[in-house]
């Protein structure tokens, strides 16, 4: 026994499923992952975690792991040494950065991979490659959030942490399904519930486990979150019940919110959304009656043409009831990978470098050129659908996309696949053969998570190190070495030996930071930003709004009506998590308990349908839209109703994914793909 115990290894690391950010040890013993033990001393999760945390981790031993560098030979790829493979990255990337301009290349980064990770592939992309073309997937998910909130308060993060969802005395959950997509966090509203007397709203299409535990279950029209919700703020203004004393001390633009808000009254609210207006009443009333009311949102609100707009709403309500800047209350984007907040925090966006400094600031700018000793365009570069759309232009030639399956996670998979298909040179990192690597003409073997160290951001800006259970697979190298060889192949002298010397570099460019380095989150230690003097910030704005006069400003932004498709297809196809997958479920289809829970996916639909269409339980259906087709097994479930399907977003092979059903409409603002306005006709297969 003693023996086995010198030999079992533990180490902290932070789950990699989703931005509820749960820590806990890993045991191992050589390579073999023994089991997952959390602690009293998380700071999030405390002893809990969810079947992902717990049991998703096979992936990291699978078969299918990429072990070595490999090169495109015809339609093959061979296996290469690292010094060959990162020759030819710097020699093609170099090659086209000469004859076409900076701009012909593109960088794409990770919500996978630390924040270590992602700000070096910001700074790859403006300092060696001289151009602001870069993203993460957050442009997929969560930007039309981060969007609203930085129009409204100044910061594109939740305003307060998850201890204050769960104190708040009222939760509304606006399109999101916290019991399968963030089950930590969800359990926390449902004792809070249970026990501590919070009440919950849950408004959606389906009506998911937090449906059933709602107070009030509300499912509008589709795309219409933005009537109700400005129409229950005009309502508690129009009673009295709004915080009088916080807006006119706290925030800017009351005027033009009012006559924003004139239009929609309960009436035409009730029209446009079809909640009655009894409803829109019980809302305003519980908002009123709450001691702090907390909105949670997902994908359901930003994947939609109206995203962003939609965002701001959730805020202005907010602000209008005197929700922010304060304890158990805010405005919570739930984000869906876990360091979905950190890839955008550090930079890799198109327009700001970390910590949300706008590129096009002159002065800002020199600080960076100053600190990397080179010039940076002033301009904001193209983001992930900008540069699609200029690989079809012609205008961009190159690519290099780090843990991102663009191939499948992004709309319109058909055209995406032909954008990549249509690029000079391809080099993709990751740690699987990807639908997207399957285009590349370099591929990089990565590490996972608990094949390195760094730091991950969870969905409350709080940050946690994650330390190295094991060593990387094969040759495989954690991300930000291969990064950094390309940047050195480029002729530029990085030396980083640890990830906590990339984190000190970023944090003395990034004021939110400067309190903040690997020693301050030693052990189970963390720190969440949110402050420019750089401290520990659960709550954001307790000291005024991130605007120089400190103040809030409501969000001017008008309603977008839902798009409009022809009538043939007749069925809203909605799109989600289950509980025990991962997004395009490369990772979770490889663990051998949630692959058996879950072997593949299917379409939900509601008894209506079924009957009306003749088909059962089991039966098999071609669900066709605008822009490609896919073939799956029916579930029916009163979970959804009359002409709405649901297929989850995880796919299991490459005729049942969602997203080969998606069009190519954007979000206003921020080109967030409209995932969520997609629309389907059904042919049956077979009926039962
Ligand atoms: Fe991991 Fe999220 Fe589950 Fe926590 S709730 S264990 S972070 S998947």
């Amino acid at each position: 026994a003693a023996m086995r115990e010198t030999r079992t290894k533990k180490t902290k690391t932070v789950c990699t499923f989703c931005g509820v950010g749960c820590s806990f040890e890993v045991w191992t013993k050589d390579r073999e992952i023994l089991k997952i033990e959390p602690s009293e001393n998380a700071p999030v999760n405390s002893v809990s975690t969810c079947v992902k945390g717990k049991f998703g981790w096979d992936f990291v031993n699978s078969e299918e792991r990429l072990k070595t560098p490999l090169i495109r030979k015809g339609d093959a790829f061979v296996e290469a040494s690292w010094e060959e493979a990162i020759s030819l990255v710097a020699e093609k990337l170099g090659g086209i950065k000469d004859k076409y301009g900076s701009d012909a290349l593109g960088f794409i980064s990770s919500s996978k991979v630390t924040n270590e990770e992602n700000y070096l592939m910001q700074k790859l992309s403006r300092q060696v490659f001289g151009t602001n073309n870069v993203d993460n997937c957050s442009r997929y998910c969560q930007s039309p959030a981060s969007w609203g909130l930085q129009q409204t308060g100044g910061i594109g993060g939740d305003t307060a942490s998850i201890k204050d969802i769960a104190g708040a005395g009222l939760v509304i959950l606006i399109g999101c399904a916290p019991a399968e997509g963030h089950p930590v966090l969800a359990s926390k509203i449902k004792r809070a519930h249970k026990l501590h007397g919070q009440k919950l709203i849950t408004v959606d299409l389906r009506k998911h486990e937090m449906g059933d535990r709602a107070d009030l279950f509300i499912r509008p029209k589709q795309g219409t979150d933005y009537v109700w919700l400005s129409a229950v703020a005009k309502y508690m203004i129009d009673q009295g019940w709004h915080d009088d004393a916080f807006i006119k001390e706290h925030v800017n633009h009351y005027d033009e919110f009012l006559e924003m808000l004139a239009p929609y009254t309960l009436e035409e609210a009730s029209r446009i959304t079809n909640i009655s207006e009894k409803v829109l009443i019980e809302m305003a009333e519980m908002i009123r009656d709450a001691d702090g009311t907390a909105i949670c949102w997902g994908m359901g609100v930003t994947q939609n043409i109206a995203g962003s707009h939609t965002s701001a709403a959730i805020a202005n309500l907010l602000l209008a009831t005197g929700n922010m800047a304060r304890k158990n209350a805010g405005a919570f984007p739930l984000r869906g990978h876990n360091n979905v907040q950190g890839a955008s925090d550090m930079g890799t966006m198109p327009n700001i470098f970390p910590g949300y400094q706008q590129v096009a600031n002159d002065e800002i700018r020199n600080k960076f050129e100053k600190a990397y000793g080179v010039e940076i365009p002033a301009k904001p570069g193209l983001d992930n659908i900008q540069m699609l759309e200029a690989v079809e232009n012609d205008k961009l030639k190159a690519m290099y996309v780090m843990g991102e399956d663009m191939a499948w996670v992004d709309h319109d998979s058909n055209h995406t696949q032909d954008m990549l298909a249509n690029l000079d040179f391809l080099v993709v990192q990751d740690i699987f053969l990807s639908t997207t690597a399957q285009f590349a003409d370099v591929i990089l073997p990565g590490a996972p998570s608990l094949e390195k160290e760094g730091t991950f951001t969870n969905t409350e800006r709080r940050v946690q190190r994650l330390y190295q259970a094991l060593e990387p697979a094969g040759d495989s190298k954690p991300d930000w070495q291969i990064v950094q060889e390309v940047a050195c192949k480029m002729g530029f002298d990085w030396n980083y030996e640890n990830p906590s010397e990339i984190f000190d570099e970023m944090a003395s460019l990034t004021p939110f930071f400067t309190h903040c380095n690997y020693e301050v989150l030693e052990g189970w230690n963390s720190f969440s930003w949110g402050s420019m003097d750089g401290t520990d910030t659960p709550v954001l704005y307790l000291d005024g709004f991130n605007f120089p006069d400190k103040k809030a400003r409501f969000g001017i932004f008008e309603y977008v009506p839902p798009m409009e498709f022809p009538e043939e297809f007749d069925l809203s196809l909605n799109n989600g998590r289950l509980l025990e997958h991962f997004h395009e479920g490369n990772l979770t289809f490889k663990s051998k308990g949630l692959e058996y829970k879950f072997p593949r996916v299917f379409v939900e639909i509601s008894h209506e349908l079924a009957e009306e269409r003749d088909v059962k339980d089991g039966g098999l259906v071609r669900l066709i839209s605008p822009y490609g087709a896919i073939k799956l097994p029916v579930l029916v479930t009163d979970r959804v109703q009359g002409k709405t399907v649901y297929v989850p977003m995880h796919s299991t092979s490459h005729d049942s994914a969602v997203n080969l059903l998606t069009g190519g409409a954007v979000d206003v603002a921020t080109h967030t793909p409209a995932y969520k306005q997609a629309k389907a006709r059904m042919e049956v297969i077979s009926k039962d």
